[in-house]
């Protein structure tokens, strides 16, 4: 009965939307069951936004003959979503144009039984669902950095069944992340997850595609679809309560549950980043990177041209960038507005026999290009000049300059084009700090008016920043010892470092600050900035990027020392897409360097600079949806007696074993690295301090009851426990371990405190 009542009901509706005969009918396929990996799509049915753009969309639920690629290109639906396997479809001649991207990560991991950690423990082993197929190159591909191929193992075909893996019929399977693993937690299976991810293999996943047929035939459905879509995604994600409600209502053809729907939603924010990538955006590297991989595998025959231009979709720009008369009048009055620069700064700009060049220069060329307004440069010998020619308004523009206080006194700012993260560079034989607050007594220097002094004058009172001229005379300062290091971003270090002072000078602490560089505008001439608001977005991304790779191209870093590449990558992974492309390019030529980079050669545990990376991504997830994470800073008691008593051999043994203790007592979605020396990091996802201490609590029990071997016997280790908190920087979070670690060493040692927050 209640069968004939949905029937009458989707009857009934039907005719009523047929019955609008404004709304075009399309038809989405997706690549699997109903579920809220959907969910940005139902959003944009049940909230009227396909229907503002006049569409009627019908979504094909996945079936055993379902093929979205081919679906699409026969035209038994519109569009479709699917896998990164577009892209070897593409490539392969297929007519598919690629729309919008929707998970920046894929969900597809393969879980292990909990005996199993590393992919090579995998040898031999019955292993489900990894076939010589496209969806399984990234498995393969971490498994060839363990020197394993299809030969290595049983492949077990899929059954889709988690009851396999419960069962221990077999020994791994490939699942989602955001649905699988919620029924072994729920019924308290024990597993550990291999994540492609964790090893340098990033794919997309939910890429949502069309037909070049459609494109061609109705562009502006495209465009309409697109937009709808991701307008329904935002709203997912900030409804997912109703959204949910919606789901169990209407799509809940696998009769999940309320938990399993939230626990999927949960992990499905994590796979979108709304807060680092635009929902929707596609990145043309990325996308490079992935057919690489594909390539490598022999997925796509070695010659052909990755040209991608006719395969990513771009939206035209669609802000209205034109300039009204009374603008116009107002630039023709004026004539040739002065810019002022910064004549030493490359890569981002500089002069140079009298003309401005550098990332900037072929910004503001673009620009003049684009809406032929008459620019001309007003030459200075530094920055401080520029500044000081700005103020007395001898030049109306500042090309790149971040927006501060004390600047908005005389000039107006537009939306930025440029974000920089800000590094400390060091003589080469200062150890690398995590803690940039830990050099707080030091002398550092930057570069006289530049943002940076301001905002580290204001965060760290007590240091002493001294101005400088340019970049090359804080280098040669930093060089001859006169001052500790020398602050300023990332890729103007790096770029000065490997000109002039390779060898000598190298990075040696993130600064937790970016900033982001702009357009700066006479502010007593407010028009300017109405002005070139509009004109900083007639440049498209895709320009800007390219402007982008012409000045920093990876080779530059090619010649640097080991260590300041590692560095480099750690540091870069942090950062944006921009810099996580230069990583990603890294790995191409160097993918045992990369794996390495991320372990401890000595415990096969992470290393600072992955626990570093996973402690910025955190840090995002806290900013972004307060997403509780405890940290547990752990030191051994007396261990510099082993060494003395055992040999330096025996102490690194022990460390071998501390360190499988730790492994082997936290929950597998927690974090172990090693911090230093002796020293141990965990990062706690999703949980709160008093969690996080009970962990702590644990662990020490542990290890106290544990009999080191080769004569050691027992140690114990002391603890510090803190956790993410509102307006909190990660060395906030770690100082605070730090301190509450030092607490424990001080009333005897073999003890959890807790830091005071
Ligand atoms: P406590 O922390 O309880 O104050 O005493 P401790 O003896 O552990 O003190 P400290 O932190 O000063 O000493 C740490 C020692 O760890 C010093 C160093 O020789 C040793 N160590 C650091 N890294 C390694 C390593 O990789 N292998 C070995 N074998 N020893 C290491
Ligand atoms: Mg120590
Ligand atoms: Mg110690």
């Amino acid at each position: 009965m209640l069968y004939i009542i949905r029937l009458f009901y989707i009857v009934l509706v039907s005719s009523f939307l047929h019955a609008d005969d404004k709304l075009e009918d399309v038809s989405l396929q997706l690549q699997w069951k109903h579920q809220f990996e959907y969910a940005g799509f139902y959003a944009a049915q049940e909230k009227g936004f396909y229907k503002e753009v006049g569409l009627n969309v019908s979504f094909k639920e996945f079936t055993n003959e379902s093929s979205p690629v081919n679906d699409v290109l026969e035209k038994r639906a519109t569009y479709g979503i699917t896998y990164s396997d577009l892209i070897v479809d593409y490539l392969n001649g297929k007519p598919i144009v690629f729309v919008a991207n929707f998970f920046k990560h894929s969900p597809l991991v393969l879980v292990t039984q909990n005996n199993l950690k590393l992919p090579s423990d995998l040898k031999g082993k019955k292993i489900m669902g990894i076939e010589n197929t496209v969806k399984s190159t990234a498995f393969l591909m971490m498994f060839k950095d363990f020197g394993m191929d299809l030969g290595s193992y049983i492949s077990v075909p899929p059954t889709f069944n988690i009851d396999d893996f419960k069962n221990k019929k077999v020994d791994a399977m490939v699942i989602f992340s955001t649905n699988e693993l919620f029924y072994l937690d729920q019924d308290g299976i024990k597993y550990n997850v291999l994540n492609p991810s964790s090893y340098g293999t990033e794919f997309y996943d939910v890429n949502l595609f069309t037909s070049k047929d459609e494109l061609i035939n109705h562009p502006q459905r495209v465009e309409n679809f697109k937009n709808a879509s991701i307008k329904g995604w935002q709203y997912a994600l900030t409804h997912k309560d109703e959204i949910i409600d919606l789901i169990m209502k209407k799509y809940n053809t696998q009769h999940k549950s309320r938990a399993a729907l939230e626990f999927e939603a949960t992990q499905i924010q994590h796979m979108v980043l709304p807060s680092i990538f635009p929902v929707g955006s596609i990145d043309q590297r990325r996308v490079k990177m992935m057919a690489e991989d594909f390539k490598e595998m022999g997925l796509v025959p070695e010659d052909t041209p990755l040209d991608f231009s006719d395969f990513i979709y771009e939206t035209k720009n669609d802000v209205n960038t034109d300039l009204t008369q009374g603008e116009r009048k107002f630039l023709t009055s004026k004539g040739s507005l002065k810019l002022c620069v910064d004549p030493d700064w490359m890569p981002f700009e500089g002069i140079k026999n009298g003309k401005h060049i550098g990332i900037a220069a072929d910004f503001f060329n673009l620009i003049k290009q684009k809406s032929a307004v008459n620019m001309e440069l007003y030459p200075t010998k530094s920055w401080q000049e520029s500044m000081d020619a700005a103020k007395t308004r001898k030049c109306d523009i500042l090309t790149l300059a971040s927006s501060t206080p004390s600047r908005l006194k005389y000039m107006d700012f537009t939306d930025s084009y440029i974000k920089l993260p800000l590094v400390l560079a060091t003589k080469i034989d200062k150890p690398y700090t995590y803690n940039f607050y830990a050099l707080k007594d030091e002398k550092i220097g930057v570069v006289g008016g530049y943002a940076i002094s301001e905002i580290l004058r204001k965060k760290y009172p007590t240091m002493n920043v001294i101005d400088v001229k340019n970049i090359h005379e804080g280098l040669k300062m930093v060089e001859r010892g006169e001052i500790y290091g020398y602050v300023d971003n990332l890729m103007v270090i790096a770029y000065t470092i490997q000109h002039d002072f390779t060898g000598l000078i190298k990075i040696s602490a993130r600064v937790n600050e970016s900033v982001a560089l702009a357009i700066g505008t006479r502010n007593d001439e407010p028009i300017l900035h109405a002005i070139f608001e509009k004109l900083v977005h007639t440049v498209s991304e895709k320009e800007k990027q390219e402007i982008y790779n012409n000045w920093v191209s990876i080779e530059e870093t090619k010649e640097m020392d080991y260590s300041f590449i590692l560095k480099l990558i750690a540091i870069m992974l942090l950062i944006s897409s921009a810099y996580l492309y230069h990583y990603f390019k890294l790995k191409k030529y160097s993918k045992e360097l990369q794996r390495l980079s991320i372990t401890d050669s000595l415990t096969g545990i992470y290393n600072r600079m992955k626990i570093d990376t996973v402690l910025q991504y955190q840090h995002d997830l806290y900013a972004r949806y307060k997403a509780p994470c405890g940290v547990i800073m752990i030191d051994i008691d007396y261990f510099k007696e082993v060494n003395d008593r055992f040999g330096h051999q025996t102490g690194d043994y022990v460390l071998k074993q501390f360190a499988h203790i730790l492994q082997t007592h936290v929950r597998v979605t927690d974090i172990i690295g090693r911090w230093g020396g002796e020293e141990f990091l965990i990062v706690c996802p999703n949980t709160e301090i008093d969690q996080t201490e009970n962990i702590a609590n644990h662990l020490k029990e542990k290890i106290a009851a544990y009999i080191f071997t080769n004569g050691v016997k027992h140690l114990t280790a002391s603890f510090g426990v803190s956790c993410f908190g509102n307006g909190k920087t990660i060395d906030d979070i770690i100082i605070e371990a730090d301190r509450a670690l030092y607490l424990s060493k001080d009333s005897g040692r073999n003890q959890v405190t807790r830091a005071k927050i």
